[in-house]
């Protein structure tokens, strides 16, 4: 989503035209996003705001991966939860129970109203034998003010206090592309990915065994594009080099 069909809230060169041109032709796609702070429905409308339509059951977020990933590891199981809506909307509707009594998980997920109770709470259930769970492994997110310290960073104060690393869902891990393609019932041979980070999109895209391409409209450029031991099958300068004339 972010870099590929908007940034910072504006459509990116192509964006609305190519998701119009999809869905005319009846081409399966899901909108992928790292960031488990909001909703289906709230990111649907913040694309809308941007011009771009996309229905919210297109939308897979890591937040909605991670309750996949929990439902069915454990399925009806108990979690204490440090995030917002995106986070608990998902787990809720996984049949999941969020409680701080006897939880099987600790989840983190993107929020910008981290305490000091939660972060004491969560380190102290980890220590008690909750596992540990994290929407995405990402240190930094954006903001129009400068970076904001997200679920990475928090994962990492929470493991160093506890000695244990958390299992990361989000981006790069490939899961979160082999969830996607189980939701539309896609199969990797015939799938693209399209992002705009070599580390996690290009890198779980490679591990998730399906066609990657990068467009250089969000943070790579062909200096970032070189520092790595792997590359996309292909590089476009936006989504608009995959609209059809
Ligand atoms: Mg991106």
């Amino acid at each position: 989503m972010d870099g590929v069909l908007v940034w910072e809230s504006q459509a990116l060169p192509g964006a609305g035209e190519l998701i119009e041109q999809w869905k005319s032709r009846g081409q399966r796609f899901l909108v992928l996003t790292n960031n488990s702070m909001f909703t289906p429905r709230d990111l649907s409308a913040r694309l809308h705001q941007a011009g771009i339509q996309v229905p919210e059951d297109l939308i897979w977020t890591s937040a909605l991966a991670t309750a996949r990933f929990l439902q069915t590891q454990r399925p009806g199981g108990r979690a204490y939860v440090i995030g917002e809506s995106g986070l608990t909307t998902a787990l809720h509707e996984a049949g999941y129970i969020l409680t701080d009594i006897d939880p099987d998980y600790v989840v983190l997920g993107e929020t910008r109203y981290y305490s000091f109770e939660a972060i004491t709470k969560a380190i102290r259930l980890v220590l008690g034998g909750a596992r540990l769970i994290a929407t995405n492994p990402d240190a930094t997110g954006p903001s129009a003010e400068g970076p904001v310290p997200s679920t990475g960073a928090i994962g990492a104060l929470i493991s160093k206090a506890t000695g244990f690393e958390p299992y990361w869902v989000g981006k790069p891990n490939p899961m979160m592309f082999r969830l996607a393609m189980s939701k539309v019932g896609a199969h990797s041979e015939t799938t693209g990915m399209i992002g705009d980070r070599m580390n996690t999109d290009v890198i779980a895209g490679i591990e998730a065994g399906v066609h990657t391409v990068l467009v250089r409209t969000g943070i790579s450029d062909d200096a970032e594009i070189a520092k790595y031991p792997f590359r996309p099958n292909e590089i476009l300068d936006s989504v608009r080099d995959l609209l059809d004339q």
